[in-house]
């Protein structure tokens, strides 16, 4: 049964176009279930009317003519009770209501299923048999589960029918598409799908005689890409960090002969041709990494093929750009591709792009990157949405929700000009006050710092008026390299950091790898990997790697007072006790190093990470054995609320706003007070308007977030008075739900004329 269920999904999920194939799964159910009629009605919530859109055995003239409301019948039962319904004789039910146009006299026997996706009611599928019969449990079985597996498809066909011009549809289908979100902003634009001009996937393989000359075109090629590769790094200009750069750089090192050209040349000499040596190292190469269990590592296929690509251009003697688009890029263009790279982001002009859409991709993914660090919106992980439909389409992408709206009607279009517009008038007024103080209207001063990880130097620059880091995630140079960086390499990234701005505080944080964040070249492989081996947990059974970065991080503070070190992941009081130990040692020796060359070594201020809820029980214990607290409210709500903070599935579960996340915090806050101890957040909530107006009315003066938020909530902070907050948040705190607190604070944003914030996607 799963073999049969599995082929007519796929089978399904090819076909473009609602209705072909909606009539083609009607056609595989009746030939499969060996039944005398298979039909499909999908909800229009419009009209309030289920319309029959395909069937397999009923009167095909009645598709799109039997519309069927939402009260009415057993189709419409099914639809009501959102369960099936088997019935032995249905003319005799009372629901039973006779639709003279599908010509279903002969038939008795009935069963329906409603077809539900992500809780939404999408249609009913049914099989009649002319027979008196009550379905079978295993054909009852198999109607669910087939409607459960093709919610799914039924969506995306939904959207593909939108889409096709030959479709008759006249549905009220859901013209957005969900990704992730991979950069924020908005845009709307008119989409250039980008494709590569030779692509290795489709080359036949080719033996040669003349070895010696399939070697000199693949070097020569090799070379060429490597200019072009170089060029295109350059065509980035000089204001993105350096750390991005070095996504180039992976390409730099895997057209080293020792890379792939070996592989390649081994190849050749076994007569395949350049072009063939280099389809199959590449395929073979492409399969390992896609089928590693890490997402960061999967991405990493993805560079490989684009990079392979670009030398296949090349020993085709390819001329021009190895992307094939449209001569005439339009001003408002749309980046699309199944797989984005960073390349084509570099190759392409630059004036023109106004957001990035990727089929394909994670916010792992190197576009997603360096879309983030261009300020250009992106949308990355579309599924099964085909190119060929997107190309010239009017997309609006939302890079705060991950949706695509495609070719919107004019009511939405006008809609979604106003939100931009909104957009970049608060962009304006917001940049015209940066550098003023953080106060409220009534005196209340707050320290805004940045979370830093890609290059702390440049976030930094975004913040001059600002506190200086609150997190800086060590981790994230970690991700971006081959190996574990040295002791020495790790010494200059944090002293640059550090000496850059001796008079504000750089709270580093040691390495948070493991559960989301995993290391290409430590790989760790968990049934439950955020309830794993993470953070401090890891650090501390492998302290080599505990002490080479605390000695970095020290050996970086000599002769400076600013490095504040935080220990994430703590859920145990032995934790502290035991990286309080390291460091000393490390302390100590660094300290002896220092002395020699007549410098001082001043003790950092250690902090703890509170993010599993165990600590917040014993914090005034905890308050005993260290400096600070920070609060990271991203994994402080996932393990408090048990929602996985990455899975799209529950992702409408996952919310900080949630009252018993707010309770904890109001307690932390609290609790640090009595115990003296300064208390920072860290998470996403605070660099959220509506997350750091509470955190304020709580009691929080320090909040650290990125440096894109930064000038947001600078402003948001100046309009507001704390007196108004206070007043507020025992409402805020005795709330059911998210979305009553939520309604509090954008109300009182609204009134204190901060609404375009919640409107432009805040
Ligand atoms: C957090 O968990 O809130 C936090 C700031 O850390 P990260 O997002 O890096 O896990
Ligand atoms: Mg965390």
């Amino acid at each position: 049964m799963l073999t049969t269920l599995k082929r007519i999904v796929q089978e399904v999920n090819q076909i473009p176009g609602l209705e072909p194939a909606l009539a083609r799964l009607a056609m595989l159910v009746r030939e499969t279930m060996k039944v005398d009629s298979c039909s499909i009605y999908l909800a229009d919530y419009k009209n309030q009317v289920l319309v029959l859109k395909a069937t397999d055995g009923l009167d095909k003239t009645a598709i799109n003519q039997v519309k069927i409301g939402f009260n009415e019948g057993l189709i419409g039962l099914v639809g009501q009770r959102e369960e099936p319904l088997n019935i032995e004789n249905a003319p005799l039910h009372p629901r039973f209501k006779h639709y003279p146009e599908v010509n279903e006299d002969a038939f008795f026997a009935f069963i329906g299923t409603p077809i539900i996706h992500q809780r939404k009611l999408l249609g009913v599928m049914s099989m009649q048999q002319k027979s008196i019969r009550r379905f079978s449990e295993d054909e009852e079985a198999f109607l669910v589960t087939l409607a459960t597996q093709i919610g799914l498809e039924i969506a995306n066909a939904e959207i593909r029918g939108v889409l096709d011009v030959n479709s008759e549809t006249t549905i009220d289908t859901h013209k957005s598409i969900n990704g992730v979100p991979g950069a924020p902003g908005l845009a709307l634009g008119q989409a250039v799908v980008l494709n590569m001009k030779h692509e290795l996937s489709q080359l036949i393989v080719r033996k040669t005689t003349d070895q010696q000359k399939e070697v000199e075109r693949y070097r020569q090629a090799v070379e060429l890409t490597r200019t072009q590769v170089a060029s295109l790094s350059d065509n980035l200009g000089d204001s993105l960090p350096e750390d991005v750069k070095a996504i180039f750089q992976l390409y730099e090192q895997l057209l080293d002969a020792n890379s792939l050209g070996r592989e390649v040349e081994q190849k050749i000499r076994e007569c395949w041709d350049a072009a063939s040596s280099l389809k199959l190292v590449v395929d073979s190469y492409a399969a390992r990494f896609a089928a590693m269990e890490d997402p960061y590592m999967q991405e990493r296929a993805v560079d490989i093929i684009d990079l392979s690509n670009r030398i296949l251009h090349n020993i085709m003697n390819g001329s021009g750009s190895p992307i094939n688009t449209d001569t005439n890029i339009p001003q408002n263009a749309i980046l699309v591709a199944r797989e984005v790279s960073a390349p084509m982001l570099a190759e392409f002009p630059a004036g023109k792009l106004k957001a990035i859409v990727s089929i394909q991709g994670s916010n792992n993914s190197h576009a997603a990157i360096l879309a983030r660090a261009m300020g250009v919106p992106a949308v990355m992980g579309l599924g099964g949405v085909p190119l060929s439909l997107l190309n010239h389409q009017e997309l609006f992408v939302d890079g705060y929700s991950g949706q695509v709206v495609l070719a919107p009607e004019e009511y939405a279009r006008t809609e979604f000009l106003q939100l931009i517009a909104e957009e970049e008038a608060l962009h304006q007024r917001i940049e015209s006050e940066a550098e003023q103080p953080a106060k409220t209207e009534d005196g209340c001063e707050m320290t805004l710092l940045v979370n830093a990880g890609l290059s702390a130097n440049l976030e930094m620059e975004q913040n001059k008026q600002g506190a200086g880091v609150g997190l800086y995630r060590t981790e994230i140079p970690f991700m971006l390299r081959e190996r574990f960086p040295s002791e020495q390499e790790q010494f200059e990234l944090y002293h640059s950091l550090l000496s850059a701005h001796p008079d504000k505080e750089m709270t580093m944080r040691t390495l948070d790898v493991g559960g989301d964040k995993p290391l290409s070249y430590f790989p760790i492989s968990e049934e439950n990997p955020f309830l794993g081996w993470r953070g401090i947990r890891l650090t501390l059974d492998h302290p080599e790697i505990f002490l080479v970065q605390v000695r970095a991080m020290l050996r970086a503070s000599i002769g400076l007072t600013n490095l504040h070190i935080l220990l994430p992941m703590v859920s145990t009081i032995s934790e502290i006790d035991e990286a309080n130990r390291l460091i000393k040692q490390a302390f100590h020796e660094v300290k002896e190093e220092a002395v020699k060359t007549n410098k001082v070594l001043f003790k950092p201020a250690i902090g703890v990470m509170l993010e599993v809820p165990a600590v917040i029980f014993q914090l005034e214990q905890i308050a005993k054995k260290v400096d600070f607290f920070s609060v990271g409210t991203n994994d402080l709500t996932q393990y408090l609320l048990a929602v996985d903070r990455n899975n799209s599935r529950v992702a409408q579960l996952y919310s900080s706003y949630h009252p018993s996340v707010l309770i904890a915090l109001n307690q932390i806050v609290q609790t640090s007070n009595f115990c003296k101890i300064p208390v920072t957040v860290c998470g996403e909530l605070a660099g959220e308007p509506s997350g750091a107006l509470i955190l304020i009315a709580m009691g929080y003066r320090k909040l650290s977030m990125n440096a894109h938020s930064l000038r947001k909530i600078n402003w948001v902070i100046r309009n507001v008075a704390i007196c108004e907050l206070e007043a507020l948040l025992p409402q805020i705190l005795s709330c059911s739900g998210p979305d009553q607190v939520k309604e509090i604070v954008d109300q009182y944003l609204e009134i204190r004329g901060l609404g375009g914030l919640v409107r432009a996607g805040s």
